[in-house]
């Protein structure tokens, strides 16, 4: 039974490892969230998405996820999540997944391009989990948003709410729409 029971894990391993390489995550990620080796990763890798991963670090910073239309995007995948972690018992990475693949096709569905890759929504659900951000209610619309922690959501206005000069109206992110939580 032991063994049935390793031939399982391993399999959910490497159906979660290429699901992830689907979407276009960085080996780092693959690392991190499977017990399977480097090689066998790296093989993966190149077996799945038909080319070798790209070298360098992963982005450790969380100001990309401030700016203007990110945010917005960020927002919308970090939404997605808090539902699903709510409604379901799925594990951490499987939640990232299907929260991810969400963000995509609502993304599509506008006719829009997804901005937050699954590199970085897999960091963003670690800076929250770290207390680096958190999400804040918008003053006026009342969407949750990506914000450093003890932003004053008195004060707070979000990026669709207040938009930069420059953002115009084209069919941009300003397009979406963050839902207000219920309460
Ligand atoms: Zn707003």
């Amino acid at each position: 039974m032991a063994r049935i029971k390793s031939i399982l894990t391993e399999a959910k391993q490497i159906d979660r490892a290429v699901t992830l390489i689907q979407l276009g995550a960085r080996l780092q990620v693959l690392e991190s969230e499977t017990d399977l080796s480097y090689e066998r990763l790296l093989r993966l890798y190149k077996e799945v998405a038909g080319k070798s991963p790209s070298k360098g670090q992963l982005p450790f910073s969380t100001d990309w996820f401030m700016t203007w239309q990110p945010n917005i995007h960020s927002s919308l995948f970090l939404n997605i999540h808090e539902y699903l972690n709510k409604a379901s018992e799925l594990d951490e990475i499987d939640a990232v997944i299907k929260a991810y693949q969400l963000y995509q096709e609502q993304i599509q569905a506008q006719g829009l391009e997804p901005m937050l890759s699954v590199t970085r929504a897999w960091r963003l659900v670690k800076f929250v989990d770290n207390g680096m951000l958190t999400m804040t209610p918008c003053s006026k619309c009342g969407g949750h948003f990506v914000t450093h922690p003890h932003e004053i959501a008195r004060h707070f206005v979000c990026g669709l709410c207040n938009p930069p000069a420059r953002a115009g109206k084209g069919k941009q992110a300003g397009s979406l729409q963050i839902p207000a939580h219920a309460h």
